[in-house]
């Protein structure tokens, strides 16, 4: 491979980014590691990495419970990456934000408490045709217990929602909408703004699934107007196992607790139990305070870099790879959506997506084959599975090449 550019036009030093992410450097199978699955999960920085081997050496201690100073520190350092969390959503409040394990876990919360609280016989959820599963199943599982329905806002040829759709399925009925930020299976970059004003108008709220948004573009939920926004620290550059919910906080308000246990409680006899005030009522048990910390120190990397140049390297570099892709012989875009983020789904003629996947890890290049979690979209499309390959901000033009190289050697193989 080609050393990777140094300053692109988009100003994003990405030799110095790549610096930064010791896993990159390496050789997978004789070759120089091409990653590309980075909407299944995004390579850590040193800084992240180097954070919570700090937190370990140094500050480890219970939260919330200690009199003792590493306690206080350590409160003080997973508080503080509440505050980052706020900040870089522009949440009014810190209570509004609340730590899970991602973002499967964060829907989960909100169909077992505003679900349960607010659904009954007749009642409707609405998703969108793109969602992941953990977008689509607590969905399901919640309606099938109150006896809601859930209704599905299609998508068009492109990939894109058809908003006349959704006009169409807003009724009184209607109690929660729940959409993807950005599609992991097309690309797609939906308009929540139009879909949250939408929703507005009916008195919907709108739950968002950020997972593949909060690492390529500025998210602000004030100026979204989404009600609920979640998301995975492990896609950001951040730990696995924490992330987020960030709810409007007269609906956390009124959402009962969901896991019960320690520091969601204010006081606890074995007649009456009172809960705990936002946002520890939603955060039973001992949380992965290092996962936290590691969050806080993902959001000061990417912020620190900024995420508008993110976004514009990564636009830079998905146009060269989509130009890139579209000279490759019976190569077919699944998804080509009118706004694309950093994901392209595509499928070759007569070649299963497994197979360019198991040939391309024999080039070094890691893409993601399969259905990726969101089979009701490939039957939309008539397909069982495609190959993906996706961005981060350490993704070089040089990379999207040898992936277009890498197909060619596919197309021999099965020529
Ligand atoms: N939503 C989208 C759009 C995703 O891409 C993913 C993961 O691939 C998820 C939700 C689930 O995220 P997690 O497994 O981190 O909970």
């Amino acid at each position: 491979m080609t050393p990777v550019a140094a300053a692109t036009p988009t100003g994003l030093d990405v030799e110095a980014v790549r610096r930064d992410f010791p896993a990159l450097h390496q050789q997978v199978h004789g070759r120089p590691l091409v990653y590309l699955d980075n909407a299944a999960t995004t390579q850590r920085p040193r800084q992240v990495i180097g954070e919570i081997v700090r937190f370990y050496e140094q500050d480890n201690a219970n939260i919330h419970r200690g009199v003792h100073l590493l306690s206080e520190r350590a409160t003080k350092l997973y508080e503080g990456a509440r505050e980052k969390v706020r900040a870089a959503l522009n949440a009014t409040l810190a209570r509004e934000i609340i730590f899970v394990r991602g973002t499967t876990e964060a829907i989960n919360l909100v169909a077992q408490t505003f679900g349960r609280a607010n659904l009954g016989p007749g009642d409707e959820i609405l998703v969108s045709a793109m969602e992941h599963h953990s977008d689509i199943v607590p969905w399901q599982m919640i309606c099938q217990e109150r006896g809601a329905a859930l209704r599905v806002i299609p998508v068009d040829d492109r990939g894109d929602l058809i908003l006349e759709e959704l006009e169409r399925l807003l009724s009184p009925r209607v109690k929660l909408a729940a959409v993807v930020h950005v599609s992991n299976a097309l690309g797609t970059v939906n308009p929540i703004r139009q879909i949250t004003a939408l929703a507005r108008a009916h008195g919907v709220p709108v739950l968002v699934d950020g997972a593949q948004a909060m690492a390529h573009m500025a998210v602000d939920v004030r100026e979204l107007d989404v009600d609920f926004y979640a998301f995975s620290a492990h896609k950001m550059c951040g730990p696995t196992g924490v992330g987020v919910l960030y709810g409007k906080s007269h609906l956390l308000e009124t959402m009962p607790p969901w896991q019960g246990g320690g520091d969601m409680i204010r006081s606890v006899t074995f007649e009456k139990t009172t809960y705990n005030t936002l946002p520890h009522r939603f955060e039973a048990g001992t949380p992965d305070i290092a996962g936290v910390i590691g969050l806080g120190a993902a959001i000061d990397y990417l912020h620190g870099i900024g995420l508008s140049r993110i976004a514009a390297h990564e636009d830079a570099v998905l146009a060269h790879g989509l130009a890139a892709l579209s000279e490759i012989p019976g190569l077919r875009l699944i998804g080509t959506p009118r706004r694309r983020a950093g994901v392209i789904s595509f499928v070759l003629d007569g070649i299963h997506p497994h197979d360019i996947g198991t040939i391309l890890d024999r080039e070094g290049i890691a893409i993601r084959t399969g259905h990726h979690c969101a089979q009701p979209v490939m039957q939309r499309f008539g397909i069982p599975a495609t190959a993906r390959a996706s961005l981060a901000l350490y993704s070089t033009r040089e990379e999207l090449d040898a992936l277009a190289r890498g197909l060619r050697r596919v197309l021999e193989v099965f020529a």
